[in-house]
């Protein structure tokens, strides 16, 4: 039986994190936006609701609720702001939630208490400024020296890395090769270690209210015990932990997608030209339309993929999609939203103007659109 209804308890989540979005986050985030200023009493508003800790089980600190409430925080954020979104996705789904799934009892009990409470942030380092897509070039080598780590190399574009509460960057290297064959694995440096250098943030096009950062390695020490899982077993960390990252991306984007349905609403049916509001006119009107009906089919494409991970069946490619079709969604929507704002759409003072430029890293971050094709494409079967 299909049922897309949301449970009492889901909606009443939902409700909170949209009066909190709506409340707390719309009337300061654009200012906080335009001077690329990390929100840190948003962050910690945040935190004090328990959004960090919204996936994990009590044991560690955690709500007790399962990866969909995430996805359900994270879409009504987004419907407000896309960089506090992106802070709670990176936060729980890069940072913590590796720890949890691969790491031992002492790295859970060392590192979980922060960052599910949201005291703390970690991050998640694979992407390299010689290459994203192709995360199995990783250059960033771990050398073992008796009881440590020495790290070398240089992490790129790093979501949450370089804030005041940061804690720890699990970050990818190679550690090896078994028959020719690079073995990665992901290893975890507290911030502040020795060898291990933040850079300034980026200026970025979007979600410039969120923290970016370069990061670099020259000989940086960590104990052999900061391995996370097993040695060899990074690159397979990874993809699972990308894979759930894409459904959490594809509510965000819904969440995006669905901001701009709700702007171009009330604006629709208070701008007037030629004698009418123009929301009366049928071209806005379909504009308003098709936004509507790509946020729905979006919304329903992550529902599904979220299901069928909870329900522990395969659900790889239904990740895939729900990323590619959300994020498409998300653009389209920011693209036409702004449209219907005409001129005061390309102004900062209205949100739209933040919609669209923080749509477009949605094809781009935890796996680009053409990634997911050749996801969807392997998944049938397909082989180049
Ligand atoms: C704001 C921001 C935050 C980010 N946060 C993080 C983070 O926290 N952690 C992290 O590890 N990374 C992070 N990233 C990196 C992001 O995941 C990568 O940018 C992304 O995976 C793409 O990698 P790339 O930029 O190296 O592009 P490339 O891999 O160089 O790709 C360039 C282009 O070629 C295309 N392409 C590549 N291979 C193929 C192929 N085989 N067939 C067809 N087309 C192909 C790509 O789709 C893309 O269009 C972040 C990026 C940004 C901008």
């Amino acid at each position: 039986m299909i049922d897309c209804r949301l449970s009492e308890d889901q909606e009443t989540l939902r409700k909170t994190v949209a009066e909190f979005a709506r409340e707390e986050v719309a009337p300061t985030i654009g200012e906080f936006y335009e001077r690329a200023e990390f929100p840190y009493e948003i962050v910690a508003k945040m935190a004090r609701m328990g959004l960090f800790g919204l996936p994990f089980p009590e044991e560690v600190g955690g709500m007790g609720g399962d990866y969909f409430a995430l996805c359900l925080a994270l879409e009504e954020l987004a419907r407000v702001d896309s960089s506090v979104a992106i802070t709670l996705e990176a936060g729980v789904s890069l940072g913590a939630m590796p720890i949890f799934r691969f790491g031992t009892d002492e790295q859970r009990a060392r590192w979980l208490p922060d960052l599910v409470a949201g005291d703390g942030l970690g991050a998640f380092g694979l992407t390299e400024p010689g290459g994203g897509s192709d995360a199995g070039a990783t250059r960033t080598t771990a050398r073992r020296d008796g009881d440590a780590w020495v790290i070398n190399g240089t992490k790129a574009f790093i979501t949450n890395s370089g804030t005041d509460i940061t804690q720890v960057v699990t970050v990818t290297a190679v550690t090896g090769d078994v028959d020719g064959r690079k073995q990665i694995s992901a290893i975890m440096v507290p911030a502040g270690t020795p060898g291990f250098t933040v850079s300034k943030k980026y200026s970025k096009v979007g979600w410039n209210a969120s923290d970016t950062r370069e990061l670099s390695f020259a000989d940086c020490v960590v104990p052999a015990e900061n391995l996370l899982g097993v040695e060899g077993r990074g690159y397979a960390q990874f993809l699972s932990t990308l894979d759930e990252g894409r459904v959490a991306i594809a509510a965000l984007s819904v969440g995006l997608a669905q901001g701009c349905v709700d702007e171009c609403l009330r604006y629709a049916g208070e701008r007037e030209a030629f004698g009418h509001k123009i929301g009366e006119y049928q071209a806005i009107q379909f504009k308003i339309a098709d936004m509507e009906t790509r946020t729905h089919v979006a919304r329903l494409s992550y529902y599904e993929a979220a299901s069928r991970m909870l329900r522990n069946e395969p659900f790889k490619r239904q990740a895939a999609i729900a990323k590619l079709v959300s994020s498409n969604a998300a653009m389209d929507n920011a693209r036409d939203a702004t449209q219907i704002f005409g001129g005061y759409g390309f102004m900062n003072e209205f949100p739209v103007g933040r919609f669209y430029r923080d749509a477009k890293i949605l094809e781009i971050g935890e796996g680009t659109s053409e990634v997911q094709r050749m996801l969807i494409a392997r998944e049938l079967g397909l082989r180049s």
